[in-house]
């Protein structure tokens, strides 16, 4: 046998072996580097193959370049329907690589680590939705690292649109751009137009619709800061002081996180760092969500500034810290659930 043969159908034989472990056994999460989109629906997949009780996918549509927008869903199997739900987002800009290690170390905590986690999926359900770009994300990752859009064609051969413009409450004003060639804050040529926000979007509603959505979280970088409602315009949400609370419960966790140099986290309403229309932010809150976040991943570790960009070796410890604010914002927001009968914004949601 020609030695060219023998290594094509070595390499034949070992991907079969891979596809048939792959439909054993689920991968371990691995935070030694950035995955790429194929690795992050593999990843899901055997969530769902190992989890079948606990966990649910859903996909939400097709980008530009027929990349599919996958959610996934994460109970405790008892089959409750009646949950409040706390949906978080990841990448809605491409160049944010950490966002996404970050989303999908959440869910292996709630799935794989249910058993540390179960008190947080007892009354509530989780939907994550990991990678709002999956092009934007895949340019960035092996084209320009830079890229902050989606991929979509604009006229003027120009390609792009800033998802989180795209939004409609405040669309086109603040800190928006209407030139198709913007390399950032381009806002689309009209809110939802984009595969990507209307998928954001269909999710929402559909928690809206059966008053389930409790907690919105959608996870930026870089800048260390938990934003909240509202963004488009300098007016404070009705619920300030209930956005402020929950808010500072995630940034003590994160300064108290068991690492050299923790995070620093600053809370404040969105437009107090500077206003911006068309965030995902403002609409869920617009639609009903009684909470609304925006979080940004710190750009820096101690004396190390890496903007969007974080080392490979730190990674790990960055997706952990963020999971410790996730979750004392989630416990948080359950204890005011569960303790208070007053009202959460204008509805009683909890
Ligand atoms: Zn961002």
């Amino acid at each position: 046998m020609s030695r060219v043969l023998f290594a094509l159908l070595s390499v034949a034989a070992l991907g079969a072996q891979a596809a048939f472990l792959h439909g054993l056994q689920r991968a371990a999460l691995q935070t030694h580097d950035y995955y790429s989109y194929e690795k992050m629906l593999d990843y899901l997949d055997g969530l769902a193959h190992t989890y079948p009780s606990r966990v649910t996918l859903e996909d939400w549509g097709r980008t530009h370049e027929n990349r599919t927008l996958r959610s996934i869903t994460i109970t405790n199997g008892y089959g409750r329907r009646d949950k409040k739900v706390i949906f978080i987002d990841a990448a809605f800009h491409a160049r944010e690589w950490l966002t996404p290690a970050a989303a999908l170390y959440a869910i292996d905590q709630l799935v794989v680590g249910f058993e540390l986690n179960k008190e947080l999926l007892q009354d509530y359900d989780w939907i994550v939705l990991p990678l709002v770009n999956p092009d934007g994300y895949t340019f960035s990752r092996t084209i320009d690292p830079r890229w902050r859009k989606n991929r979509s064609p604009n006229r003027l051969g120009c390609h792009g649109t800033d998802l989180n413009r795209n939004f409609a409450v405040g669309w086109g004003g603040a800190s928006t751009s209407k030139n198709p060639c913007s390399h950032e804050k381009y806002c689309g040529r009209a809110a939802f137009s984009e595969p990507e926000s209307r998928a954001v979007r269909q999710i929402m509603h559909h928690l809206m619709a059966t008053e389930r959505g409790i907690l919105y979280i959608s996870i930026h970088s870089h800048g260390s800061w938990i934003l909240y409602p509202w963004s488009y315009a300098k007016i404070a949400a009705k619920n300030t002081q209930e956005h402020a609370e929950i808010a500072q419960a995630g940034v003590a966790a994160v300064v108290n996180a068991p690492f050299d140099s923790s995070t620093k986290y600053k809370a404040k309403a969105s437009h107090e760092l500077y206003p911006a229309g068309g965030t995902s932010t403002d609409y869920a809150y617009s639609i009903g969500f009684p909470l609304a976040y925006t979080l940004e991943l710190p750009g820096r570790r101690g004396n190390a500034t890496f903007n969007f960009h974080p080392p490979r070796h730190l990674i790990s410890e960055l997706v952990q810290e963020t999971w410790i604010g996730l979750r004392a914002m989630a416990e948080k927001t359950i204890e005011k659930c569960s303790k208070s009968k007053r009202k959460l914004h204008h509805k009683n949601i909890c």
